[in-house]
């Protein structure tokens, strides 16, 4: 296997601004600076200075690509680590995609050459997952030829031959080809497969067209390669050592030793015992510094071969510790490299795993909060529910309230006056006699019948009428007690029952009523008219607690006090109300005529004030 690590880093200055006729512009110095950066140090330097003056008038894309230029220099002067941060920087953040990429490829080339592969293979894995925003061909092909450049250097070469395959389908420029095609054969030669002779000496002729002496220097070592294998040592020899001298020119120890060490290992199969010597010598002195190089290995196998063949036991032995030394340091390296892949696969494998973890925990907690969610949400629901039914039940039960008081009234209440109707004032008013009958209290019954009534409707209108009637309910209701029963019995006519009073009571009562309705104005019923009433009153001590037979002995009073003038308080007695009440039912009807009554009314007439 070759070893195979070159500085490539070629910057590409596709779509920068174009040159201008008069002044260089930074597109001009950057395009100049990457050409020279490697035949012209000096110049280099002067054009990255120059860049530096000029970064006002740059654009954030061409200052990247001149801090780009000075990783480089940094690098080509051994100074790594800075560069390393510079790329790193540059990564971080980006003026662009390509930038992003190119930075990638340069510190994952960087690690390579300071043989820090692990950290090269985590720079190509960010690198290579931003390949597909690189429109640019050219920084692509760059990014892919360091993948396909350190996938070899660690043993993978299945993968170092996909992307060094991948830059050649795209056609890529000169030295793009020469380059890829190299790692094509680099890969195929570490995957034990033969390497198209036609196509390596093809490559040559790129790399040399390209003026890549070191590249097209490699790509002879496969043909020679293959020329030894198809037994023809003698080509194989013959055209190592036709392009050793230009090999030496170009100044690359890892070549130089690769040609001495291949022409040694040749020479010796062919019996040329001096020569091989010779070839091993100088590809020992040229790789000695490589330590762990594969020239290195063959060169002290040769050496050790070339002892035997001249039975030198000891400088056998020495020659022999040497390879078995070389060997190990050789087998080592390899395997530290290859050790280097597993790892970063296996910790990318692991963060892999680790995001899955973590995605599926999220997962999982993004469920537990929807459920979480729903469940509030259907919690809030049956709230909403239940205070919708509970509301419409409260409306509901409201309103049936409302109509049953409604119904109430209307069945208990004089819907003209607001008092209570017969009915009612009935149900009360028994109600009210037996509790006095149990307890033994006495209770009083005041009836009254408005006088000449039919003649205020006659004379003044049944609006009118009514409008008394209100007066002389209203002026009645502050007189009563809460306990006291006050109805309307029918037409102009009212009874109130007093429980736990006696007849004086009664009667105050039914005088007060009488000053009262003396005090009644009827202006706003439209006319103005006296109102007055006759008063019939009784009570349990005299008539029972039976309601009938009380308002039967009220009604004879308030009759007799309707035959004495009205406007007056009678109380029953049996010794009168009894007579007149057989006498009455005997004499009936007794026509107003006959009635002393007839002339009372004449009297009221002339006693009414008309409004
Ligand atoms: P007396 O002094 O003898 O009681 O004479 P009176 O005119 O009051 O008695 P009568 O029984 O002859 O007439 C009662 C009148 O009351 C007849 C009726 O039209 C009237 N009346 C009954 N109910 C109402 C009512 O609700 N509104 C009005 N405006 N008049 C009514
Ligand atoms: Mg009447
Ligand atoms: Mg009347």
């Amino acid at each position: 296997m070759r070893i195979f690590v070159f500085l490539f880093l070629a910057l590409s200055f596709a779509g920068v601004s174009a040159a201008s006729e008069t002044e260089p512009s930074v597109g001009d110095l950057l395009r100049e600076a990457d050409q020279v950066r490697t035949s012209d140090l000096a110049r280099f330097d002067a054009l990255l200075h120059d860049l530096d003056a000029l970064a006002e008038s740059a654009t954030a894309i061409e200052r990247e690509r001149v801090r780009l230029l000075q990783a480089h220099r940094l690098i080509t002067r051994g100074r790594s680590e800075e560069a390393v941060v510079v790329l790193r920087d540059v990564i971080a953040e980006p003026a662009g995609a390509a930038n992003k990429f190119l930075a990638g490829s340069m510190l994952a080339n960087t690690h390579a050459i300071t043989r820090r592969f692990e950290l090269a293979l985590h720079a190509l894995d960010a690198m290579l997952a931003g390949q597909s925003d690189v429109e640019d061909k050219d920084i692509l092909h760059r990014g892919l030829l360091v993948a396909a450049i350190v996938y070899n250097q660690v043993g993978e070469f299945r993968l170092g031959l996909h992307y060094a395959e991948r830059v050649l389908d795209d056609t890529p420029l000169g030295r793009s080809r020469c380059a890829a095609e190299n790692l094509v054969h680099e890969a195929r030669n570490g995957l034990k497969e033969r390497v198209d002779v036609a196509r390596a000496m093809e490559s040559v002729q790129v790399c040399e067209a390209e003026r890549e002496p070191i590249l097209a220097g490699f790509s002879r070592t496969y043909v020679a390669e293959m020329l030894a294998e198809d037994g023809k040592l003698e080509d194989a020899v013959a055209l190592l050592e036709g392009y050793l001298s230009v090999v030496e020119r170009a100044g690359y120890p890892l070549l130089i030793g690769q040609y001495h060490a291949m022409l040694a290992e040749h020479r010796m199969k062919l019996g040329d015992i001096e020569a091989a010597e010779q070839h091993a010598r100088h590809a020992v002195s040229s790789t000695s510094s490589l330590a762990s190089a594969l020239p290195l290995v063959v060169a002290y196998r040769t050496l050790y071969e070339v002892a035997e063949h001249r039975q030198d036991p000891e400088l056998a032995l020495a020659t022999y510790r040497l390879y078995a030394q070389a060997d190990k340091a050789h087998f080592n390296d390899v395997k530290s490299r290859e050790m280097a892949y597993q790892v970063v696969r296996h910790q990318t494998q692991q963060q892999a795993q680790q995001i899955e973890l973590l995605n599926e925990r999220n997962t999982v907690l993004e469920l537990q909060q929807r459920v979480t969610e729903q469940r509030a949400q259907n919690t809030g629901l049956i709230v909403m529910l239940l205070v919708v039914l509970l509301a419409s039940i409260g409306f509901w039960a409201y309103r049936t309230k409302r109509v049953q008081m409604r119904l109430r009234r209307m069945a208990e209440v004089d819907m003209l006056t607001g008092i209570g109707n017969r009915h009612h004032f009935t149900q009360r008013a028994e109600r009210a006699l037996a509790q006095c009958a149990r307890a033994g209290e006495d209770a009083v019954l005041v009836m009254f019948d408005l006088d000449h009534f039919k003649l205020i409707n006659d004379r003044f209108g049944h609006a009118a009428g009514d409008c008394a009637l209100r007066h002389v309910a209203a002026a009645c209701v502050p007189l009563c007690r809460p306990v006291d029963c006050f109805g309307r019995l029918g037409g102009e006519e009212f009874g109130i029952l007093l429980p736990g009073c006696d007849l004086a009571t009664g009667r105050r009562l039914a005088e007060d009523c009488i000053a009262r309705f003396a005090e009644i104005h009827t202006a706003d019923c439209g006319h103005v008219f006296e109102v007055t009433a006759s008063f019939g009153v009784t009570n349990s001590a005299v008539s029972g607690y039976d309601l009938t037979r009380m308002l039967s002995h009220a009604d004879r009073a308030l009759y007799r006090a309707k035959r004495g003038g009205r406007n007056r308080v009678c109380v029953f007695e049996t010794s009168l109300d009894a007579v007149a009440l057989s006498l009455a039912s005997a004499a009936m009807p007794t026509g107003d005529g006959a009635d002393p009554d007839a002339a009372g009314v004449d009297a009221w007439k002339q006693g009414v004030a008309v409004g």
